[in-house]
């Protein structure tokens, strides 16, 4: 059952539905296997101080079940979660927010599992004919 010839990451997203099966799809390669935590907000679990041991625990366990080397965090515009691009005075704002959480949601995994690599990207959306497709950046928080 477990596949020991992919490497596993854990992908954190939102449950957008904007977002899926295209960001599974992008993510996970011929040699990449994903787990996924896909909660609305993708890392605002992780960084409320009130659920963020329930995620921390899903970290764990996908470490335990599927060796993952690495988290693949992910936030994306528009996110509802968020308020919507609507509750930011525009995209920089908006980015730079997103910005941040991926900030903050790196410094808590790090504090706990330290030799786990972090990865942080921002999913872009654009809706064309009813079909959205995402456009995933990685961002260099260093
Ligand atoms: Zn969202």
């Amino acid at each position: 059952m477990f596949d020991s010839n992919k490497t596993t990451k854990l992908l954190f997203a939102c449950l957008d539905w904007r977002l899926h099966p295209a960001i599974e799809n992008y993510f996970a390669t011929k040699d990449v296997a994903c787990d996924m935590c896909i909660t609305a907000g993708s890392l605002k679990g992780l960084i409320d101080p009130a659920t963020q041991d329930f995620f921390l625990k899903q970290i764990e366990t996908s470490r335990n079940l599927h060796h993952c080397r690495e988290a693949i965090l992910t936030m994306h515009m528009d996110c509802g979660a968020y308020g919507g691009s609507a509750a930011f005075s525009g995209p920089e704002e908006e980015v730079s927010c997103y910005k941040e959480e991926l900030r903050r949601a790196k410094e808590i995994i790090g504090g706990r599992f330290p030799e786990l690599a972090v990865k942080t990207w921002l999913i872009g959306l654009d809706g064309k004919n009813g079909e959205w497709e995402i456009s995933p950046k990685e961002i260099n928080l260093d």
